[in-house]
């Protein structure tokens, strides 16, 4: 292995230390801004709700971060995660390209989550805190947050969209199981959520809501801290543990990829395969087209403006400079709960506004297409979220075949999907339907940005 690679890892291959672009960037990412006084955040805006380490993480500029030796014993019960080659699936695609995966689903919840989960609830328990506080969409990331919760002997209270706590219940079981404890959102338990019910009863729950109700108790609440599953920069630093093994495992495989591929719902799993490639390019490497993929019907990066917006709905985040569809944004319904947040991590937001990445969107039906054949192919039952990566991967091979192109694609494959089998089977009933969403609301949407309209006043 080179040598500028293997110092990256340790005897088990195990990275020592997560990647930070901003190192590396022409331009610092633009600040975030306290939602009041909108003045920078400064470390005392975010003490309620992270430990001291996780906000120096936030606003870092040095490359390289150790990763804890805690956190790595954990990390290494399933990383180094496989790196996989998809021969069966070229050949089906009878493509000279050539198809490589990094598989994230072999973690103990399934997804790429735990990444970055794990390395909160130490850093919250070095702190000193005994509660997470902490909201879900589908369950993927309240799972994460309850599994690495029990790890390190933290409660862990998880406000989960109503409409999905009503219909998963088994991802509910499962932040049970670990010992969480599930709170439907909005709930009676914070101003949010009572303001909320107040307005309508049976308000069925949004992502940024939910985060408002964690963020509100955490900071309402001494002895509990706040984590959240993706957007901000610790938590993309997090995930850069996957791309520092792909670096090395390509290298191993004796290929470096042409292409690099991932899903974008708040970005974290993208980057986290991605920036350790942009990274060599903006260090004087081999250059790499990177491609995030979203779905058709919450197109932030390619519908969305790169302005400041609020990351929740009670305005109690920072505001930060993200593609966004505005926080008031509701996406028509699809099967693919993960990638329905509003706006877009604004690392991913910078690296997309200085031209580093191209973004492209699906409709649900060609996701779900792709993501069958794969499990045809491969064996292995993607996530619906992870259906766009592979959607995009097999359009970049068909692309290769057509102009008889043999290039390297790599692809994140960030978690499995066997705790969503509904959609597989409306698929399979052909009840899925290709919603857009309305124009008009999204204009509506975007006309209450927050500095759009200081700016005008
Ligand atoms: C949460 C999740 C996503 C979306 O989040 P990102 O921050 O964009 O990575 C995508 N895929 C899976 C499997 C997830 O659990």
């Amino acid at each position: 292995m080179s040598d500028s690679i293997k110092y990256l890892l340790d005897e088990a291959r195990l990275p020592r230390s997560w990647y930070n672009i901003v190192a590396d960037l022409p331009t610092p990412p633009p600040p975030f801004l306290n939602p009041e006084t909108q003045k920078p955040v400064v470390t005392d805006d975010l003490i309620d709700l992270f430990p001291e380490t996780v906000i120096e993480q936030e606003f870092a500029t040095e490359r390289d971060i150790e990763i804890p030796g805690p956190v790595r014993d954990i990390y290494r019960q399933w990383r180094p995660s496989p790196l996989h080659r998809a021969r069966r699936l070229e050949k089906v695609l009878d493509t000279p390209a050539k198809i490589y995966f990094k598989y994230e689903g072999v973690s103990p919840t399934g997804s790429h989550k735990p990444n970055t989960s794990v390395a909160q609830a130490f850093y919250h328990k070095e702190g000193g805190v005994k509660r997470l506080a902490t909201e879900t969409g589908a369950g993927q990331w309240g799972s994460s947050a309850a599994f690495a919760g029990s790890l390190f002997g933290l409660e862990v209270d998880i406000y989960m969209i109503r409409a999905s706590y009503e219909q998963k219940p088994y991802r509910r079981a499962l932040m049970e199981t670990y010992g969480a404890r599930c709170v439907p959102s909005p709930s009676n338990e914070t101003v949010v959520g009572r303001g909320m019910l107040a307005k309508k009863a049976d308000h069925r729950g949004s992502l940024g809501l939910a985060m408002s109700e964690a963020v509100e108790v955490a900071r309402r609440r001494d002895d509990t801290g706040y984590a959240l599953g993706s957007v901000m920069n610790h938590v993309v630093l997090h995930q850069t543990v996957v791309g520092v093994e792909a670096l090395a495992q390509m290298e191993m495989a004796g290929d470096y990829p042409d292409i690099v591929i991932g899903c974008t719902g708040g970005g974290a799993n993208f980057a986290g395969i991605a920036f350790p490639f942009i990274g060599e390019e903006l260090r004087g490497g081999r250059k790499t087209r990177i491609i995030g993929v979203e779905p058709a019907a919450c197109p932030s990066l390619s519908r969305g403006k790169f302005a400041y917006d609020y990351g929740d709905a009670g305005h109690l985040l920072p505001l930060m400079k993200m593609h966004t569809l505005g926080s008031n944004f509701q996406p028509p319904g699809f099967h693919s709960a993960g990638l329905r947040y509003h706006g877009m991590a604004p690392l991913v937001s910078h690296v997309m506004d200085l031209g580093l990445m191209e973004a492209r969107s699906y409709h649900q039906s060609k996701i779900f297409e792709a993501g069958i054949l794969f499990a045809r192919t491969e064996g292995i039952l993607p996530a619906p979220e992870a259906n766009h990566a592979i959607r995009g991967a097999i359009d970049e091979a068909l692309r290769c075949r057509t102009e008889g192109r043999s290039e390297v694609i790599l692809f994140n494959l960030c978690g499995h999907g066997h705790f969503d089998m509904h959609a597989y089977i409306d698929h399979a009933e052909g009840k899925l339907r290709d919603i857009d969403y309305d124009e008009g609301e999204l204009a509506k949407s975007l006309a209450t940005l927050p500095m759009e309209q200081v700016a005008a006043a």
